[in-house]
This record gives C-alpha cells, structure tokens and sequence, in this order.
C-alpha cells in the first residue's frame, strides 16, 4: 500500500509532480486556491530544460501545438540593439492551455484536484509536497499581460527595455502573442485595470509597442497583473518543509526559465518521492535529499538572474547593454549558459 501524499498548488509544479506520482499509483491530492484554466502573468515562453522535464515526466503530449522560437529582436530606448537566434529553441504556450491539459491528464489518470480550496496548513501525518507559487510580499514591482491574436512580430521573441521596465512579446499557440511586461510600481498612475498596461508602456518610453497594442484583437478576459514580486530568495539549506517551483524560489523573469525550474524540480523531486510512498525512505530524508538536489541545480542560476535582472530594468545599465551589444560585445550564449 502507497503512502498518500498532498500537493498545495495547482501551478506547473503541482500538476507536474501530481501526474508523474499518480501514474505510479501514489495516492495524491493536489489543492488550489483558484481555478482552471485561468490567464497567469507569465511571458509563456519556455526555455532551458523544462520541455526535456516534462517529457522525462511523460507528460510531453501537453506540449502539443505550442510555437517553437529561434530567434530575439531586442529594443533599448525603442532602437533595434540586439538580433540574435536563441541558443537553444524555446517553446510558446500558454498557461491557460498548457495547465489545463495537465489538469486533465490527472483527473483522467484519477486524481484528486480540489480547485477553490486555500490550503493554509499541511494536515497532521500527510506528506506535504509545496507547489504554491511565490510568497507574498510587498514589493516594487508589477506583472502585466495579456493575449493578442494578430501581431505580426519582429522575431520569435521580441523583448523591449524601457524606463524602469521591459515588455516581452512571444507567440503562442493558435498564432496568438503573448505580451507581458514588467515594470517597477508607479503608484502616481490610476486608471482601471485594463488600461495599466497600456499607460504602463507610455509612461516607460515604450510607446510604440502600446500603439501596436492599440491596433490590434486583444483576446477577451486574456488582461491579468500580479504585483508583490520578490525576486531570488533562496532558502536555507536546513528548510525542513519540502517548496518546489516558485515557492522554493522567483528567479527573475527575462530568463523565462521560471516554469522550467518548477518543471525540473517535479523531476528530480519525483524519484524520491516515490521512494517515499513505497515506504523505502523517511519523509524528512526524502526532503532533505530533493532539497540538497535543488540547491545544486538551481542557486548558481537564481544567484546569475539576480545579478543581470538591474541590467534589464535600470536605464544607465540599459544604456552600457546597448553600447556593448552595438559592439559585438554582449556575451550572449554565455548569459544564457549561467541562467539556464
Ligand atoms: C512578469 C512575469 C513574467 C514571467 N515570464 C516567464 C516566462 O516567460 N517564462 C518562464 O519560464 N517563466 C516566467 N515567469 C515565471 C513563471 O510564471 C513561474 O516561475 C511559474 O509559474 C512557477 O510555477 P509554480 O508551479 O512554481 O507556481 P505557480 O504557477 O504560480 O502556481 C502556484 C499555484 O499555487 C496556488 N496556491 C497558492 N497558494 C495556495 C494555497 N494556500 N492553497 C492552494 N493553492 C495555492 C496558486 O493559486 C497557483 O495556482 C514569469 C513570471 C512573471 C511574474
């Protein structure tokens, strides 16, 4: 007989993990406090080992229809700076398809998704798997996104930097674009929430792109924003509680490796897990085990992004970036390299 156990958090790490345990007949109840599917603040843009990940997880049906990128365009002060392919290829896909079919997969493999339940505390005696995401806090900065269905684009991925702030715009599945933007906090802006991306643009010298914005079908109900974004904290490495994905830590987003890191760390947490369930390990060995396995994956990466993330935002950085990518100096497959 299986151990059973929970899972907080229906994102790409507790769906992930919750397929691969429940196809080996681990009894699993994963928890979310929202519902699905549901537009996510996300650039929906995939790269690094996540795609690997989830193939590994038997999961790579999911996938399916989603946009593949080769290459990047990228602005500074609204001039071409950077043109480049991508090292590797990334995938586009949206969060609102991609966790709805791993939804899916598990409630039609049998599992248990209880949606609308907040799960504050872990129940005495389960295993309790953390998939939930960031924590709250208060912070600087604000997420914004939304879909639009047709923006011809400059490149695969087209990223511009602004004033305090940059938007990425990649494509998705069902030749859709997806638009997302980071911005440090202007309290002084008011306006209804569907008009902060458009006045965000403005007021970061990204005009352009909120004219293009204007002009084109922005999908319905697709505008999302989250604010309270922490960038990179990694916890200690005696952290008795298992946090998997975003809960174990935010790596800042130009990267687009966030959901990779939720996808590989439902992979390497996975064996050990159900090495736990079949009652050949302790739960606080399989713990400390994945944690120690998260540390040696992911600090170097999180310590890299949160080094480069001022240059993406900061105007004197953006300026030195500029200059060095004029030059033929930006070092771009190695950045890539020490954040993915
Ligand atoms: C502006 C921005 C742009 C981004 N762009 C990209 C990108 O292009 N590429 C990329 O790879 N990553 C990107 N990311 C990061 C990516 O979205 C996250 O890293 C990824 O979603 C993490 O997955 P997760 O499963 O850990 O958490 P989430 O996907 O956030 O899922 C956590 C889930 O837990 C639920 N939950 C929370 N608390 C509870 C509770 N108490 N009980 C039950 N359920 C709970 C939440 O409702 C949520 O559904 C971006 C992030 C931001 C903010």
């Amino acid at each position: 007989m299986m151990k059973a156990i929970e899972i907080i958090g229906a994102g790409l790490a507790g769906l992930a993990l919750a397929n691969a345990l429940q196809r080996d007949g681990v009894p699993v109840n994963l928890y979310e406090a929202g519902t699905l599917p549901r537009h996510r603040v996300c650039g929906e843009f995939i790269c690094g080992r996540g795609a690997d990940a989830l193939k590994a997880l038997g999961l790579g049906h999911s996938l399916a229809g989603a946009a593949t990128h080769r290459s990047t365009v990228w602005t500074i002060g609204g001039r071409e700076t950077l043109r480049k392919e991508l090292p590797q290829p990334a995938i586009g896909l949206s969060r609102w398809t991609l966790d709805q079919r791993l939804a899916d997969t598990f409630i039609q493999a049998g599992g248990q998704l209880y949606l609308n339940t907040r799960r504050t505390t872990a129940a005495d005696g389960i295993a309790t798997v953390h998939c939930n995401g960031r924590k709250a806090c208060s912070s600087d900065w604000i997420g914004l996104k939304l879909h639009c269905r047709d923006l011809s684009t400059a490149a695969d991925l087209e990223l511009h930097l602004g004033q305090d702030g940059y938007v990425g715009l990649s494509k998705i599945e069902d030749d859709q674009v997806n638009v997302c933007a980071l911005f440090k906090q202007r309290p002084a802006l008011k306006a209804k929430r569907i008009e902060w991306l458009d006045l965000y643009l403005r007021h970061s010298g990204l005009g352009s792109v909120a004219e293009r914005l204007q002009a084109a079908d922005i999908v319905e109900h697709s505008h999302c924003g989250v604010a309270g974004v922490q960038f990179a904290q990694i916890p200690a490495t005696n952290e008795s509680r298992l946090l998997l994905g975003d809960a174990y830590s935010v790596i800042p987003p130009f990267t687009g490796n966030g959901m990779s890191i939720a996808l590989e760390a439902a992979e390497l947490a996975y064996p050990f897990l159900l090495a736990y369930a079949e009652g050949s390990c302790s739960w606080p060995e399989s713990v400390r085990q994945i944690n120690c396995a998260q540390h040696a994956a992911f600090d170097s990466r999180l310590r890299a992004a949160r080094w480069l993330h001022p240059w993406i935002h900061s105007t004197s950085r953006q300026r030195l970036l500029g200059r060095l990518a004029g030059a033929g100096l930006l070092p771009f497959s190695l950045l890539y390299s020490l954040t993915h």
